[in-house]
């Protein structure tokens, strides 16, 4: 697609997972809908609307779905924190999802569990040239940036060490995953989940449904465990940000070198 009929919309749920881009946005105007803050305007010189979604599916689906009909955005991207769902992912690793599945839809025995009704579906899948895109800002973010914007006490702190890009399933759901026990409920029934969140796989869904290209991408904040709760908050004051910011600089800097064709 020409860069010049682009409108990516970017969102997060938390303000620390956004933290920045506002302030640099070009020609920004700010339009109120729904209690959320939607600012329109250009990010290093593409065409974008940033908004704080709030936190889980349904402030995300009506955030999502306002982008869409009343913004116009062709293409969506979601930064923020996530924890992690095997010991393979480490805090302060990112993870790019593939597919995405709401780990509490279960409308069995009338639907097989996690299927979301009449979509015929359980599992949602990213766009890939997008994803692809974000994958690779995420590396450069870690190869170029990472050394300089988190400080060594931080990183020590946080036993961050080389921090990896992951890319599969990400699972959503209306729940702080805080204790092994809920993690471990989750993966008995689903396979292959690199981290839980709050919010991605409801934008998967309604991306589906709008047929909107969209990429979600997640820093490892905890170890969605009993030290999720701590580790979490600190992480959101200490790092995410650096993260968040460094990971979209990245992303509009590859889309504008065109080195990926988007659909
Ligand atoms: N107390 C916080 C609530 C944050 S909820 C506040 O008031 O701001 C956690 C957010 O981070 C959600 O947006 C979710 O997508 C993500 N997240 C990070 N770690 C998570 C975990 N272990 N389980 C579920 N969501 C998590």
């Amino acid at each position: 697609m020409n860069l010049q009929k682009i409108k990516i919309g970017v969102i997060s749920a938390l303000r620390e997972e956004q933290a920045g881009l506002i302030e640099i946005m070009q020609d920004a105007v700010t339009d109120q809908r729904g209690m959320r803050d939607y600012v329109s305007g250009r990010l290093w010189g593409i065409e974008s609307v940033c908004v704080l979604s709030r936190i889980g599916k349904v402030a995300v689906a009506a955030t999502t779905a306002t982008l869409i009909e009343s913004f116009g955005v062709t293409h969506i991207i979601f930064t923020g924190v996530a924890g992690a769902a095997t010991t393979d992912v480490r805090i302060g690793d990112i993870v790019v999802a593939n597919q995405l599945v709401q780990h509490d839809m279960d409308a069995s025995p009338l639907f097989p569990r996690f299927e979301v009704p009449l979509t015929g579906l359980s599992h949602f899948f990213s766009d890939k040239p997008l994803s692809s895109l974000i994958s690779q800002a995420a590396g450069q973010f870690i190869n170029q940036d990472f050394p300089e914007t988190i400080s060594e006490a931080n990183q020590r702190e946080f036993l961050i060490d080389r921090p990896v890009v992951h890319e599969g399933l990400i699972a959503s759901g209306d729940q702080f995953i805080s204790t092994s026990l809920e993690l471990n409920q989750i993966n008995d029934h689903l396979t292959g989940v690199l981290a839980v969140e709050m919010e991605g796989a409801a934008v998967g869904q309604v991306c589906f449904e709008f047929g909107i290209p969209f990429a979600i991408v997640r820093t490892i904040s905890d170890n969605a465990n009993e030290d999720s709760p701590v580790d979490f908050v600190q992480f959101l004051e200490k790092i995410a940000a650096c993260y968040a910011f460094g990971i979209v600089r990245q992303f509009f800097s590859l889309l504008k070198g065109e080195k990926i064709k988007l659909t």
